[in-house]
Parts: structure tokens; C-alpha cells; sequence
């Protein structure tokens, strides 16, 4: 599961809660999925959860993804 502040890929936003959500490796044997960040664990509400609903394109201004990745809130259990 990725860091929001650390992904370099494309970020899209999920359908499902409107957060952002990411394209990477499932469990081994399960090929690659949208799925959310490692920050969302315990800070969305999402009936896919860890995975991600319909990945809707954005089109994100550069200056707008990095200040979204800046002020991201982690919100997983320490
Ligand atoms: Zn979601």
C-alpha cells in the first residue's frame, strides 16, 4: 500500500467516497487494482476498502496534487 506523499504515479479519486485512490499490486497472484492510500486506512469510509470504487480520471493541476499530497491527513493507527 503507498504514501500519498511518496506515490509519483497517477492519482485518480474513487467513486465510491471521493478520495484519492491509486493503481498498484494486489496480493501476489491478483495482478494490479485501484486501491487507496496507506494514510486512509482508518480515515475513509469506503465500501471497497482497501481497495477502491470506479477510479475517476481528475485533472489535476501540478501545484493542486502536491499541495493535496502536503496536507493529506494520515490517519493511520500508530
Ligand atoms: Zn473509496
Amino acid at each position: 500500500m503507498a504514501k500519498i506523499r511518496d506515490y509519483q504515479g497517477e492519482i485518480r479519486v474513487c467513486a465510491s467516497c471521493g478520495q484519492p485512490c491509486y493503481l498498484g499490486d494486489l496480493e501476489p497472484g491478483y495482478g494490479q487494482g485501484w486501491q487507496h492510500f496507506h494514510e486512509q486506512w482508518d480515515g475513509v469510509f469506503c465500501p471497497f476498502f482497501p481497495l477502491a470504487g470506479t477510479p475517476l480520471p481528475m485533472e489535476w493541476d501540478g501545484m493542486a496534487l502536491q499541495q493535496v499530497k502536503a496536507v493529506y491527513p494520515d490517519t493511520y493507527p500508530m
